[in-house]
């Protein structure tokens, strides 16, 4: 996944969400839902998503892909579209994007392990041994 390419990030740490995209001209700009207008196509796979820049008052018109138009819905952008059914549409597909980062690639601890430990705990001088090198 290439991180320098520009995404539109919503921030819903706060009261109000923020939505951040990037100008042409300006950078890395933050606007709120209201300020930005969702087009999709291709029953919400893709579209596009226009607004103007906070700062340069330009329009700026950015492609979208079902990603980002996920992310924008979730935000609360509204979309124009023809079918009604979209939003549900979306979520169904992908009903809940995790913000956290994945889990460590560990072994996942399966039953055999849980037979071992449990072994492992009933012989008391390996339990006394691992006690004494607390
Ligand atoms: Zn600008």
């Amino acid at each position: 996944m290439n991180l320098k390419r520009p995404v539109a990030v919503a921030d819903t740490a706060g009261d109000m969400t923020t939505i951040r995209t990037t100008c042409p001209r300006c950078g890395e700009v933050d606007m709120g839902p209201e300020s930005i207008l969702l087009q999709v196509v291709r029953g919400g796979r893709e579209g596009t998503y226009r607004f103007t820049c906070p700062t340069c008052m330009d329009d700026v018109e950015k492609r979208a892909d079902r990603k980002i138009v996920a992310l924008l819905v979730s935000a609360g952008v509204d979309v124009a579209s023809r079918g009604s059914t979209l939003t549900e549409e979306l979520f169904d597909q992908e009903p809940y994007v995790d913000p956290r980062p994945p889990l460590p690639d560990a072994p996942a601890f399966t039953i055999d392990d849980l037979i071992d430990f449990h072994f492992k705990l009933q012989d008391d001088a390996l339990v006394a041994e691992f006690l004494a090198k607390q």
